[in-house]
């Protein structure tokens, strides 16, 4: 017997399924280094905190502790650089970028340079502590290969330390 295939055709509706993620962009991850921010001021240290994503993973979120700890490297930055290192289970942050809510002081610059961090997005800048102040054209304190962004989100991240101050002196 003759085998009678189905002339019918078969309509494969191939749906091409996107998958749906959210790219985050600066402002974001600035917006949570400011939330640690606070979380410093509630604690009454200088408000300032950072953040440090690699690719899409928030690897370190961290807030300035030096009262709390008694401890004067425990900034933001130097604690946000740690913990990215651990969670990562490597000492380079090559493929990184850290978000701080105020300009690095030199020392941070340094743990950020040694960590050969890929890119730095700070908010306000530190007319009197901030490492761009420290560095000539000649004597870079951060790697050469750090990309630098300045200025996001600067003016509440600047009242927050402002407003710190002035209640301190009150
Ligand atoms: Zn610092």
């Amino acid at each position: 017997m003759a085998v009678h295939r189905s002339k019918d055709h078969v309509k494969h509706q191939i749906q091409l399924t996107r998958m749906e993620f959210t790219v985050f962009g600066d402002e974001h991850y600035m917006q949570l280094a400011y939330k640690e921010a606070l979380k410093a001021r509630d604690q009454g240290e200088i408000p300032v905190g950072a953040v440090i994503v690699c690719g899409q993973t928030i690897v370190a979120k961290t807030y300035n502790q030096v009262e709390t700890l008694q401890d004067v490297t425990a900034h933001a930055e130097i604690l946000a650089v740690t913990a990215a290192a651990n969670y990562l289970g490597a000492k380079y942050l090559t493929e990184c970028t850290l978000f701080v809510t105020l300009e690095p002081c030199p020392m941070c610059a340094g743990a950020i340079s040694w960590s050969q961090l890929h890119r730095l997005v700070f908010a306000a800048t530190d007319p009197s502590k901030g490492f761009t102040n420290f560095q000539t054209k000649k004597q870079r304190l951060l790697h050469p290969k750090t990309e630098v962004v300045s200025g996001l989100h600067s003016a509440p991240c600047k009242q927050l330390i402002e407003d710190f101050f002035r209640e301190l002196r009150n």
